[in-house]
């Protein structure tokens, strides 16, 4: 007698068959088992839903296909992954087959039944940890804040300022936890992927090599089918991740730290728009594991569930090595504001900042200048005629790579050699615009030209940013350099201003950060301070160095209340004047939003579509809890000759909101529109 199983699969975001499909199989499997069922013509890796329901020999017995095979040999995904994809897809209005099929390794579904027994092959027992390296000795806070961690059951959130010693808590606490629960297991999240490598490290020093695997888009697919089935076994009791490994399918999850919490990687920005951090924080209750988010400079989200207890504060004001030597501010590299207003025209570098980072070559330190723009200069123009270097395809500018000589369009990638001539009037003299990072170092190693390190030697500039480490390996080479000394001065975007553990800099400078100041987007503040305080925290980490510390901000307003904050190092004072500002304003985190995006041939077809959306919503239940926006073009209109706009939606209630969306989404189904190419709904946006 066949049994009829509820299976889903990988469905196309918005169909209505919701990603659960009936298949007929001769064993009555279980919820969670992974099998391989035919969808159209290809065969295509699927999860039993829901229990089998015995078929009769009425008709409907002939309606579903069979299922072609099961994967005997792997374990059935747990209530709590499924529950946890189930929340995910109704929270952020996707297809369940799309979230559950992206959370699993894609070989999975490629490898044939041999090939998987053979990966299958498991050691025999946990092997005992083979640590090489001993727990540090806690400074008082960082113990405060585990016992703390020990006594409650959370959400925590740890304030710890850079270079307080997070990565330490992390450790200790699985330890701990490893020490009381030796088969449980902790999931550990990095916003990036160039943070694992150093953290990993660490873990395994601590843990050993066969109980730490990473997960991460930059792995190869054989690797993370491996990492996945060793989280999957339990056989890995610590795994540590990007975004993406907050669905990895862990059974005895016990400990999920979210590292750097406010970052904004945390957020997928395609396909189902997840935040990491809040799904963690879903989990965690889900599954009766501790969450414990970090950071020096945390989201208002976490923030405010602080100040209204819903999540623990945990605070380690000062830096390791500093706490004796008495007060917080002290430690922290001062804060020196360039008033640019008061600077000779077109200057770059202040000639205080330039003495100042002369003077830290002299002393044989290392300097880190950043400026949040990658490429020689962002336009490239005629001077005869209007010519710039517009994209053909896109409402941008395409950026001028000196390096190469090419133009190259950071939204769609387009790429062509720079010009001989302006194309529309012949003129021979283009000239760059503005300045990116490989113009920065370029204009520094000319101001520098003279200057010699203390052995005579000239002065080693370097610079870091998306191109310089595109190449596999270079990142990792370039990081050495700096760790060994070998360099004076880093030029970069913000890249250089995340995580690192960088022991020799003592001087940090922000080049032009004013847009954010002025920007539309009400997080703008929110992103520039963290920056700012975490390029700080680049300076000084060696408490020998860490009075003779100094961040510089070159700036149009110095005058701007955000960087009185900066100056006192206060992040509790700026969150709780951009609290007061967003509670006003009705804002995140006391207002709810959701954009729904539309594109399109034409920019009136994507509009027409929202606006078609928005009159239907009106109808529905619940449509008076929330307010609908007119359709707006976004902030960069055009990528790839695609027209794109959005519409916001908010409520003062997430119930609201949720309960809207989930209403809203059979009529955006039904909606047609001409020229429209794909919509989506983005909950929770960060970029507005
Ligand atoms: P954070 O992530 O909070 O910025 P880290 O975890 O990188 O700080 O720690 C800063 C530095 O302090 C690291 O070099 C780390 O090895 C060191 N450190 C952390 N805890 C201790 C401790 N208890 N004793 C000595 N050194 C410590
Ligand atoms: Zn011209
Ligand atoms: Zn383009």
């Amino acid at each position: 007698m066949p049994h009829r199983l509820a299976v889903v699969v990988p469905t196309p975001a918005h169909s209505s068959i919701g990603g659960r499909l009936s298949y007929l199989s001769e064993l009555p499997l279980l919820p969670g088992a992974l099998v391989r069922v035919p969808l159209g013509r290809r065969e295509v890796l699927g999860v039993v839903w829901e229990p089998a329901a015995e078929v009769g020999a009425g008709p409907d017995a002939f309606e579903s296909k069979p299922i072609a095979g099961s994967l005997d040999g792997i374990d059935r995904l747990s209530a709590n992954w499924r529950q946890l994809v189930t929340f995910s897809a109704n929270y952020y209005q996707r297809s369940l087959g799309e979230v559950a099929l992206a959370g699993l390794p894609p070989q999975l579904r490629d490898l044939s039944a041999q090939q998987l027994a053979r990966r299958l092959k498991r050691p025999d027992a946990l092997s005992e940890p083979q640590a090489t390296a001993a727990p540090l000795p806690l400074t008082v806070e960082q113990g405060e804040a585990l016992a703390a961690l020990a006594a409650d059951d959370g959400p925590f959130l740890l304030f710890g300022a850079t270079g307080s010693g997070k990565t330490e808590v992390y450790l200790q606490a699985a330890q701990r936890l490893l020490a009381s629960e030796p088969q449980a297991q902790v999931l550990v999240m990095v916003p990036e992927i160039n943070l694992t490598p150093q953290l990993q490290e660490r873990f395994i020093a601590r843990f050993g090599e066969d109980n730490v695997v990473a997960m991460n888009s930059g792995m190869t697919p054989p690797q993370r089918l491996k990492s996945w089935l060793a989280a999957h076994s339990a056989a890995a009791r610590i795994v540590l991740g990007t975004r993406m490994s907050v669905f990895a399918s862990m059974p005895r999850l016990r400990l999920i730290v979210v590292d750097e919490e406010h970052d904004p990687s945390y957020k997928q920005q395609e396909g189902a728009r997840y935040s990491a951090r809040d799904l963690a924080v879903y989990r965690g209750k889900l599954e009766g594991a501790k969450v414990l988010l970090g950071s020096a400079t945390p989201s208002l989200e976490s923030w405010q569930a602080c100040e209204k207890g819903r999540y623990q504060r945990l605070v380690m004001a000062s830096r390791v090595g500093q706490a004796e030597t008495g007060g917080t501010a002290g430690a922290f590299p001062a804060v020196r504001l360039v008033d640019m207003n008061l600077q000779p025209k077109k200057t770059v570098f202040s000639p205080q900042l330039l003495d100042a980072i002369q003077q830290r070559i002299a002393r044989g330190e290392q300097s880190l200048v950043f400026l949040n723009r990658r490429g020689y200069a962002p336009v490239l123009a005629c001077t005869a005629c209007d010519w710039k270097s517009e994209c053909p395809n896109c409402s941008a500018y395409r950026v001028f790579h000196k390096i190469d000589r090419t133009l190259r369009c950071h939204h769609c990638g387009y790429t062509e050699r720079v010009p001989r001539a302006c194309p529309v009037c012949g003129n021979v003299d283009i000239a760059p615009v503005g300045r990116g990072t490989e113009r920065l170092e370029e204009h520094l190693g000319e101001l520098l030209a003279d200057v010699k390190q203390a052995n005579g030697e000239p002065v080693r500039i370097a610079r870091m940013d998306a191109d310089s480490t595109r190449l596999k390996g270079a990142l990792e080479q370039q990081l050495a350099r700096m760790h060994a000394g070998d360099v004076d001065v880093l030029v970069g975007t913000q890249m250089v201003t995340k995580g690192h553990d960088f022991r020799r800099i003592t001087l940090v400078a922000a080049i032009n950060p004013d847009s954010a100041l002025f920007s539309s987007d009400f997080r703008a503040p929110e992103r520039l301070f963290g920056l700012l305080m975490q390029a700080a925290g680049r300076a000084g980490r060696d408490a020998a160095q860490a009075g003779a510390s100094e961040m510089w901000v070159q700036t149009w307003h110095p005058q701007h209340p955000l960087f009185a904050n900066l100056r006192k190092h206060d992040y509790p004072a700026f969150a709780a004047q951009q609290l007061r500002e967003r509670e006003q304003a009705g804002m995140p985190p006391f207002g709810f939003q959701a954009l729904l995006r539309a594109e399109a041939r034409t920019q009136e077809a994507a509009q027409a579509f929202l606006n078609a959306a928005s009159t239907a919503a009106q109808e529905l239940d619940g449509a008076d809890r929330v307010t609908l926006y007119s359709a707006v073009p976004m902030s960069v209109q055009r990528v790839a000759n695609v027209e794109r706009a959005q519409l916001l939606v908010e409520s003062a209630s997430r119930g609201a909101l949720q309960r809207f969306l989930a209403a809203w989404q059979p009529v955006l189904q039904a909606t047609r529109e001409k020229g429209l190419i794909r919509w989506a709904v983005d909950v929770d946006p960060l970029v507005i």
